[in-house]
């Protein structure tokens, strides 16, 4: 028996090569960790994602230029950890494999959803050889069992988004695992399987959740993200030079700002977290000692607001029928088509004869959801939106709260704005030419200026 589980994920950044893969090894030993799950070595998965869309478009030559640049990381990250022919070997049938079915979606120059996920396994798939190989060669004296992912995660049919099935994840693991302290399984986020036997993925971004549904199927003590940022911060690093680090947050702040955009964790990764009540730490694979984020159910400090997430090329469509004035039921007409469509709406405002709605803007090339919308009335949208989140605590019993958020904006046009739903929450949705400045305003306002 091992003394904790813990589950530990790394992302691509902590896989980008035989350097980063030996640092996450190191971090994964001396936090014992029981699992170990990584995402696709750095920029993998979008290179299978244009392979696919290269041979879509019967362009075998630049087929040929991706795989041969996907086969050249590869095995420039195998012959610097070792020399084992036999994991070579098994390095060579997975490309191999790859070069087929991309023959094949060249050859009907198109490509199903279930093909998509089977070509985008593969990213997940050698990273976890080479991952392996490297944890043996630092530390061999160390057990390493390599596990496929989709022996366990398995998931309902949905390609390229797949939903699992917790009561047959939890059943399989159960099966799998026989932890002890001398032993790592390491294994593959993002990636499932159905009853039936094909690859599924969860949707881009995925092994955040992949190594939440592992710990809850395993009654994990700690989940861990090791990430290429040392925790979470107040907005997005990238965005705001003033970005604070967080160390201590709230599952329910936390799932706020996943949903919202944040891109630091997938936004269902806490979900399963949360129904066990497991802690969540994320931290640098680059900065191991570094302090990070602990993300849990009781916080210490709740201040109203502790982060800003944004969400950029969202699309605000707006229904507008006479048919609304005293029309019982229009709503739930509306809605009916969204979720017919499987679209997820975010923001919403009605009028007497209108109702506007925010989407992500690639949902709007779903031709038959305006046209089932436009049974209801004239339909109108405008692209080039971007949704900004304040999230926080008190947010709908704070006096003051929208009279100091419009005096920070300043200038900036406000399109939509939602509040009132959840404590947590106040949602904007502004021209994305804006939005930068916006954050970098209401983050001085209500970060900086309050500590
Ligand atoms: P991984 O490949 O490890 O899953 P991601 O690129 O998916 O890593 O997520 C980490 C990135 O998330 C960071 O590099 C950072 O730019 C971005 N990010 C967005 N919002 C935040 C935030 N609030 N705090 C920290 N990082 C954030
Ligand atoms: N490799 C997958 C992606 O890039 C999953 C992940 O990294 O979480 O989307
Ligand atoms: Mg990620």
């Amino acid at each position: 028996m091992a003394d904790q589980i813990i589950v530990s994920k790394f992302g691509g950044s902590s896989m980008a090569d035989e350097a980063a893969m030996e640092r996450s090894a190191k971090i994964a030993q001396r936090q014992n960790s029981s699992i170990v799950l990584v995402s696709a070595t750095y920029g993998t998965t979008d290179k299978l994602v244009e392979l696919i869309k290269t041979a879509e478009q019967g362009n075998w030559n630049g087929c040929e230029k991706l795989l041969f640049t996907i086969r050249e990381k590869h095995f420039d990250i195998f012959h610097k950890a070792s020399n084992n022919t036999d994991i070579g070997d098994q390095l060579k049938k997975m490309l191999r494999e790859l070069e087929t079915l991309a023959k094949g979606v060249f050859l009907l120059q198109e490509c199903s959803d279930k093909a998509r996920d089977q070509v985008l396994s593969f990213g997940e798939r050698m990273s976890s050889l080479l991952f392996a190989q490297a944890f043996k060669k630092s530390f061999p004296d160390k057990e390493v069992i390599l596990t496929d992912a989709r022996d366990i995660i398995v998931t309902d049919e949905q390609h390229t988004k797949a939903r699992p099935q917790l009561e047959l994840i939890e059943r399989k693991a159960h099966e799998h695992f026989d932890f002890k302290n001398n032993r790592v399984y390491i294994s593959q986020g993002f990636i499932g399987k159905t009853e039936s036997g094909s690859t599924t993925t969860l949707g881009r971004g995925g092994s955040d959740y992949s190594a939440a549904l592992f710990a809850q199927a395993v009654n994990a003590d700690v989940l861990e993200i090791w990430t290429d940022v040392a925790g979470i911060a107040s907005t997005d690093p990238r965005i705001c030079k003033g970005a604070r680090p967080i160390h201590e947050i709230s599952y329910d702040e936390a799932s706020e700002m996943a949903q919202y955009g944040a891109k630091i964790l997938h936004p269902t990764t806490l979900v399963p977290a949360m129904q066990k009540n497991i802690p969540v730490f994320v931290g640098s694979s680059y900065e191991g000692d570094a302090k990070g984020t602990w993300i849990k159910q009781k916080v210490e400090e709740k201040p109203l607001i502790r982060a800003l997430a944004t969400r950029s090329d969202q699309a605000l469509l707006t229904i507008r029928t006479p048919k609304m004035l005293n029309a019982v039921g229009f709503m739930g007409n509306i809605f009916n088509v969204f979720s017919s469509h499987q679209i997820s709406v975010d923001c919403v405002t009605t009028s007497e004869i209108s109702v506007s709605v925010s989407i992500d803007r690639s949902m709007m090339e779903h031709k038959a959801l305006v046209k089932d919308l436009e049974a209801f009335g004239e339909v109108s949208f405008e692209t080039g939106q971007a949704l900004i989140s304040l999230i926080g605590n008190k947010i709908l019993s704070t006096p003051g709260l929208a009279r100091d958020l419009f005096n920070s904006l300043g200038d900036i046009n406000v399109r939509m704005m939602c509040l009132g739903a959840s404590a947590h929450n106040f949602n904007l949705l502004v021209d994305e030419k804006d939005c930068n400045t916006a954050v970098q305003r209401l983050h001085e306002k209500f970060i900086e200026a309050c500590q």
